[in-house]
C-alpha cells in the first residue's frame, strides 16, 4: 500500500475507485504481498524445506486458500468445515493436519475418510475415540500428539495457548503415557509431536525455550517421531512500535535441535501468511462531537473486525486522502453496533476528518473476515483480491434477502 498523489493505493487501484465499484465495507486483499510472504517464509527455513500448513482459521476465503495453495503450501484445520473448505480449494490431503481439543466422531471419520496427513490429538480420550472408529473401519491412522510444553508465549493472554493452565494439548507425563498407549495400538501409528503456543508471538525466546523442552523429552522416550508440528504463531509489525518475529533466530534454534532429532518439521502458520495482506475499506458516515473527543462514527462494525473489542487488539488506520492538517481532536473510531466495545481504536492527532471520507483499517487479513459475524443482522462485507490493476470478486458481499 502506498500514496500516490496524496492517495491511498492497493498496487495500482486507488482505495476510492474500490469504494465506487463495490461499496463499503470491504475486505481488500494485496496478492503481490501474500505471494512476498509465502517466498519470505519459504527463505527463511529453506535449510530443512518444512512443510507448510498454511491455518485455515485465519483467513477461510476459499479462492485465496486457492492462491495459497498454488504455492504448494498445505493446510491446518480445526473443524470439519475447514477441512472440506481446505479440499474444495484442491490442498492435497497428504499436506494436511488437524488440529483442535474438540473433534467430533463425525470430524474424526471424516478426517479418517479423507487420508489426511495426521490428526494431531489432544487428549486420551480423543486417542481412543480416533482408535475405535479406526477399527470399525479397518484402518490404521497416521495421529500426532499435542504436547502443552508449558511455555510462556509473552502474547495477550487470550491468544497464549501453551501453559499449563490452557487447554490445549497434554503435559509431559501424560504425552509419555500416550506414547507408550499409541505403540500398542493396531489402528493407530503415532508420527508426529506437535505443539503451538500461542499467536503473535514477537519474540524468539518463547520458541527456544519449546524446543528444548521438545528435545528433552524426545531424549527421554527414545520414540522416533517422522515429523515434529511446531505449529504457527509468528507475530507481525500492527504498528510501527513491534517488530515482528525474528525468523533468523528462530531458523537458528531449529537447526540446532535438527542436528539432534531427525524429523520433518511442519509449521501452521496463519497470520504470518495472510495477516498485512488485508485492509478494511471502510466509510465515515458521521462525525460526532462531544466535549472530550470526536465519534469518528464507521459503517463498518465489530461484526466486520471483531479483534479490537475481543483482544483490545490494535489495527493502524490511514486515511485515503491525505493532505489535510492534523486535527487537534481527539479522535474515536466506532462502528453503529449497541455494544461500547464495538470501537476499532482511540487517536491523538490523526488527520482532519470530514462525512463520506474513506478509511483503510491495517493489517486485517488474519482473523479478520473468519472470525466476522452478522451481529444485529449485518450483512457480511465484500472481499476483493488486487493483483496489479486487477480487481477481482473472490467473495460476494452479503445481502439483507441472504439473512431473513
Ligand atoms: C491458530 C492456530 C495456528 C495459527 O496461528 P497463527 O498465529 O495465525 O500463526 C496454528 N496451529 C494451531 C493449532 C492453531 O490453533
Amino acid at each position: 500500500m502506498r500514496y500516490i498523489n496524496n492517495k491511498l493505493r492497493i498496487e495500482n487501484v486507488g482505495l476510492d475507485k474500490i469504494a465506487k465499484n463495490y461499496g463499503t465495507p470491504s475486505y481488500v486483499y494485496s496478492y503481490s504481498q501474500l505471494k512476498k510472504n509465502i517466498i519470505d517464509f519459504e527463505k527463511n527455513f529453506k535449510s530443512f524445506s518444512p512443510l507448510i500448513c498454511f491455518a485455515i482459521k485465519s483467513n477461510t476465503n476459499v479462492n485465496l486458500i486457492k492462491e495459497i495453495k498454488k504455492f504448494g503450501l498445505g493446510a491446518d484445520v480445526v473443524s470439519a468445515g475447514e477441512l472440506m473448505m481446505a479440499l474444495k480449494a484442491g490442498i492435497n490431503p497428504k499436506k494436511i493436519v488437524f488440529s483442535g481439543v474438540g473433534k467430533t466422531s463425525k470430524e474424526i471419520a471424516y478426517a479418517i475418510e479423507k487420508k489426511i496427513l495426521l490428526i494431531n490429538a489432544e487428549s486420551h480420550s480423543e486417542i481412543n475415540e480416533i482408535e475405535r472408529i479406526a477399527k470399525i473401519k479397518k484402518k490404521k491412522v497416521n495421529i500426532g500428539i499435542r504436547l502443552n510444553p508449558n511455555t510462556d508465549a509473552k502474547t495477550l493472554s487470550q491468544i497464549s495457548t501453551g501453559k499449563k493452565e490452557n487447554k490445549f494439548g497434554v503435559n509431559g507425563k501424560t504425552f509419555v503415557e500416550l506414547v507408550k498407549f499409541c505403540k500398542k495400538s493396531n489402528n493407530i501409528v503415532l508420527k508426529c509431536l506437535s505443539v503451538h503456543i500461542g499467536s503473535q508471538i514477537l519474540d524468539h525466546k518463547p520458541y527456544e525455550k519449546m524446543l528444548n523442552i521438545l528435545s528433552k523429552i524426545l531424549n527421554k522416550i527414545k520414540y522416533n517421531f517422522e515429523y515434529i508440528d511446531l505449529g504457527g504463531g509468528m507475530g507481525i509489525s500492527y504498528n510501527n512500535s513491534d517488530n515482528k518475529l525474528n525468523f533468523e533466530k528462530y531458523n537458528i534454534a531449529i537447526k540446532k535441535f535438527l542436528k539432534k532429532h531427525q524429523s520433518k518439521i511442519i509449521f501452521e502458520p496463519g497470520r504470518s501468511i495472510i495477516g498485512n495482506t488485508g485492509i478494511l475499506l471502510t466509510k465515515v458516515v458521521y462525525i460526532k462531537n462531544s466535549e472530550r473527543k470526536n465519534f469518528i462514527v464507521l459503517d463498518s462494525a465489530m461484526n466486520d473486525l471483531i479483534r479490537p473489542a475481543l483482544y483490545g487488539a490494535k489495527h493502524k488506520i490511514l486515511p485515503f486522502l491525505k493532505k489535510r492538517k492534523n486535527s487537534n481532536k481527539i479522535y474515536e473510531f466506532v462502528g453503529p453496533i449497541c455494544e461500547t466495545t464495538d470501537k476499532f481504536s482511540t487517536l491523538k492527532k490523526f488527520q482532519e476528518l470530514k462525512e463520506k471520507d474513506l478509511i483503510a483499517i491495517c493489517d486485517v487479513g488474519a482473523y479478520g473476515m473468519s472470525l466476522s459475524s452478522n451481529y444485529n443482522v449485518r450483512p457480511k462485507a465484500i472481499e476483493l483480491l488486487i493483483k496489479g490493476t486487477k480487481i477481482r470478486v473472490i467473495r460476494k458481499r452479503q445481502n439483507l434477502k441472504d439473512l431473513m
